[in-house]
Parts: structure tokens; sequence; C-alpha cells
């Protein structure tokens, strides 16, 4: 009875095609809480981690603080047969550059890479932050003990690399620690430059910004969504012409809710809710909360798929502020108010959102439609080397997540019979022999 049981769902299984990896569910249950506790303990005694700050002191100060995350990856790299690259990424950013340089500062950022097998030039990364901030952003000896903003993000990076280094994956997965984030996004800007000179093709990029805070300055209380913030297209800023080409022709192809960030949402958003479905992510569809900024940004600039992961509700009383108390409200980014049963599961959905991506093949770069004026949509995609078969996804034009698709093998063209092109949106994903999906690529030519 028991076999007839078991071969009636494998049945099942092939027959929707579900595919789900058991060791993703591993890779779930290996975040380790208590160490996260330790390391935002860790990162917040360094009493303030200011872009600014000391930097010759062991245990007060930025330089304090990158020393010890430096040494935490390269303690990571030993454990796995030194299967993590640990360096430090610098740019030097003159006083006067904004109003919150206030004097000559080298941004270091920490960078552990583990290299992939099959593709080590292609890289999905996790971003944390190093620095801290009280009230006055230019306050760089105050006590700013950022434990949720952002220490939660970096001990997750750090986390992140312990539970994968365990794992080897076909591309690279890079764990890293941006600084100066608060005094104007220069990390994640002189290390998206950095990628881009070395020519990185980067698959994504997970910004993570406060990821521990589950009691909201509003009284909510909730310990299951968190945000995932995605800009609409991508503005690279160094090609104002083909910026000005792509919007023409979203006007009369679509994709302006599309961009390669918007489908890395997406992508975390399926993930979370196949292996994690106790969580509620919410994909908001804007670069990041109402006019306020965060790492992701410098790599949307130069044209990466880049987003944020955060909590859902936020506590401004606990953000960049002067620890203090005042008409009875505790004041400041403590330690206390961090909680790590979320934070690990935040950084479970990172882990889990890297292990895939990194073990599926490249997405198509080149994916044609038509079907103007037909009774069906045709697609056209090119061959990805590494890939067993395609899936053509598509969705209802109001649909903030595919909901339709159809697994082909060895072909690189279809006619969806009776699906109208006006009426769906579409795209095209590559899948690897053992069933791990690439983005999912949306139509960037036209078939006539
Ligand atoms: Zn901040």
């Amino acid at each position: 009875m028991k076999i007839a049981i078991s071969s009636i769902l494998l049945l099942f299984c092939i027959v929707i095609g579900a595919q789900t990896d058991p060791k993703i569910y591993d890779i779930i249950a290996a975040v380790s809480e208590e160490r996260l506790k330790n390391d935002v303990q860790t990162l917040a005694d360094f009493g303030t981690r200011h872009t600014l700050s000391d930097t010759i002191s062991n245990t007060r100060g930025i330089g304090a603080a990158r020393r010890w995350i430096k040494s935490e990856f390269e303690a990571i790299s030993k454990e796995c047969n030194n299967c993590l690259e640990v360096f430090y990424q610098s740019n030097l950013v003159e006083k006067g550059t904004n109003q919150r340089i206030v004097k000559d500062v080298n941004v270091v950022n920490v960078v552990a890479i583990q290299r992939g097998t099959t593709y080590p030039n292609r890289y999905i990364i996790m971003s944390g932050d190093i620095d801290s901030r009280v009230s006055d952003p230019n306050d760089y000896t105050s006590d700013a003990p950022g434990a949720n903003d952002n220490a939660t993000g970096m001990a997750g990076a750090i986390e992140a690399a312990r539970v994968l280094s365990q794992y080897k994956f076909e591309s690279s997965i890079v764990y890293l620690g941006l600084s100066g984030e608060e005094q104007g996004l220069f990390g994640g800007q002189g290390f998206s430059k950095y990628a881009k000179d070395q020519n990185w093709q980067i698959i994504g990029v997970l910004n993570n910004d406060m990821i521990g805070n589950i009691a909201g300055v509003d009284g909510v209380i909730d310990n299951r969504t968190f945000r995932i913030f995605s800009e609409p297209v991508t503005t690279d800023e160094t090609d104002p012409i083909k910026l000005i080409q792509q919007a023409k022709a979203r006007r009369f192809y679509g994709g302006e809710v599309d961009g390669i960030s918007r489908q890395l949402a997406r992508y975390v958003y399926t993930t979370t809710k196949t292996y994690m479905p106790e969580m509620n992510p919410m994909m908001v569809y804007r670069l990041d909360r109402f006019g306020r900024g965060g790492h992701h940004r410098p790599f949307n600039d130069l044209g990466f798929a880049s987003i944020r992961i955060m909590e859902a509700h936020e506590n401004y009383t606990q953000q960049h502020q002067d620890i203090r108390t005042e008409n009875g409200i505790a004041y400041g980014d403590t330690f206390e108010h961090v909680n790590f049963p979320y934070c690990k599961k935040l950084t479970a959905v990172n882990t889990i959102t890297m292990a895939s991506l990194a073990s599926a093949p490249p997405a198509p770069d080149q994916v044609g439609i038509g079907g103007i004026v037909e009774a069906s949509a045709k697609l056209q995609w090119n061959t990805v080397e590494g890939a067993k078969g395609y899936k053509i996804y598509w969705r209802d034009t109001t649909s903030p997540t595919w909901n339709h698709s159809r697994y082909v093998k060895d072909v690189t063209e279809i006619t969806l019979e009776g699906i109208v092109i006006d009426n769906f949106f579409f795209g095209v994903a590559a899948v690897a022999e053992n069933g791990y999906e690439s983005l999912i690529t949306f139509p960037n030519k036209i078939l006539r």
C-alpha cells in the first residue's frame, strides 16, 4: 500500500512538473539563528561603524569591524578547503564629494567569492552594509550600534557564506559587505564599477538592508511578511540614447513592469513561495521606499539586476537615532530590538534564491515574440548551453506574477495555440537537467 501511494505521488509530481530539491530544505534548516545573533552582537559592539569613524583601533570603529568581517570569511573559507576568495575592494572618496564626506575617506568593502564550477564569471551577489549612523549623519564618534540597520544584512551575508560554502554551485556566489551606504551609497558605487570593469556577468544582486525588525512603528507585529523592492525597468545612466529607444519600444510592445530587476524580484517571490510557504513575500513595484535609498541602486545605475530585501514593518524610532530615552520611548538601533527568528528566515530566503540561481543555466539572452493579428502567440529564443529544456511563461497583463507555463524540450521556438499575444505578457526561462530555472527573459525582439 505504501508503495502504491508513493508511486501515485511520484506520478502526480511528474504530471504537474513541480520540482523541488530536498537540498534546498537542508539549506533553509542550516541557517543558524544563534550565529546570526552572535554576529549582530559582535558588529554592534564595535561601538560605531560609521564610514568616517576610527580605523586604527581593534575594538571600536569601522576599521575593526571590516577586519573582523574579513577574518570571519577567512575562517569560513578554511572550513571548506579555501573555497572562498576573500579580499578588500576600496575606493578613495574625497572630502566635499557631498555634504556627508567631511574628510577624505577610503571606503572599504569586504568581498568573499565562492567560485562557480561551470560558470566562474557569472555571479549572484548577496550584500549587506558594514556602516552605521546616528541622528546627525556626520557624527562619526557617538555610539551607533546599527544592530538592525544594517548589522542584520551583514550578518545574513556571513551566515549565507557558512551555509552555502558546504555545497558546490555552477555559478559563482558573492558574499559582500559594503561601506559608505549612509554617506551616499559609496561602497555600492565603487563595487558595481569594479564588477563592470572586471566584466562580471551579474545574474543579480540581493541587497539586504534591515532584515530583523518585526514590530512596526504603527503597532503591527508581523514575522512572516517581508518586502522585495525592484525598479520597473533598467535605467542604465551610461547610455541615454538606448534609454529613449527602449522607452519608445515599451509604448508599443510592453515591458513597463518587466525589467531585469523585476524578474529577479519575481524569482525571489516564487522561490520563497515554493520552499518557505509560511512566509509572505511582498513585491513592491518601486526602486525603494518613497524617496529613500539603498545599496542596490548603484548596481541598477550600471544596468545590473538588483533588488532590496527588507522587513515589512519599520520602526523609525530605532533607525538613524542617537541612543536616548524620550517620553518613555527608547530610541536607537540597539541589539535587543532585533528579532532573530525573523532574521534567520530572511537569510534563508537569500540562501535558497542564490542556491537556485547558482544551480541554473544562464537565461536566454535573445527572446523574440510574434503573433500580431493572429490567433496564437509565437516565441523564439537562442539555444542556451547547459539547458535541458525551456519554460515558456505567460500571465495576464495585470498579474504581478507569472501564472502560466509550458515546458518544452529540444526546440527553440513554439506557437502557443489560441493564446492571443495582445492579452498576456510572455517570457522564457532556461531549465537545467536538475530542474533549476534561470531568471525569465522578457522578449527583446519582434518576430515579423
Ligand atoms: Zn540606514
